[in-house]
């Protein structure tokens, strides 16, 4: 369930870790360990195969200290995933970048009023 998903964590995480902490080839403890939490998210995803995108998702799962470690992971990798693994990169910059457009453009529009 949700291999892909798996996949593109996986591959966040490797790369954050390797920029960040200077790892080759294998996670440091910390990132394995988030790595580990981001799978059993995912296997326990209350929405199964309609997962929606984790960033737009109703119910928050992550333990909030958990949450902001791999929101720092996916805003250091997001952007890099397209050299990385640009195939595995469209669903989940567009999850990154949608929100953001949506804030932005709602701050505008308010100060449009
Ligand atoms: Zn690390």
């Amino acid at each position: 369930m949700n291999e892909g998903d798996k996949r593109t964590v996986s591959k966040m995480i490797e790369i954050y870790c390797k920029k960040k902490h200077h790892t080759h080839n294998s996670l440091c403890p910390d990132c394995s360990n988030l790595r580990l939490y981001a799978y059993q998210r995912l296997d326990r995803c209350h929405f199964g195969e309609n997962k929606p995108l984790c960033q737009s998702c109703p119910i928050h799962c992550y333990h909030p200290d958990m949450r902001a470690r791999i929101q720092g992971v996916m805003k250091f990798s997001g952007p890099r995933m397209i050299f990385y693994a640009p195939m595995l990169t469209f669903r989940h910059l567009l999850g990154i970048l949608k929100p953001r457009k949506a804030l932005i453009s709602r701050e505008k529009r308010k100060q449009d009023l």
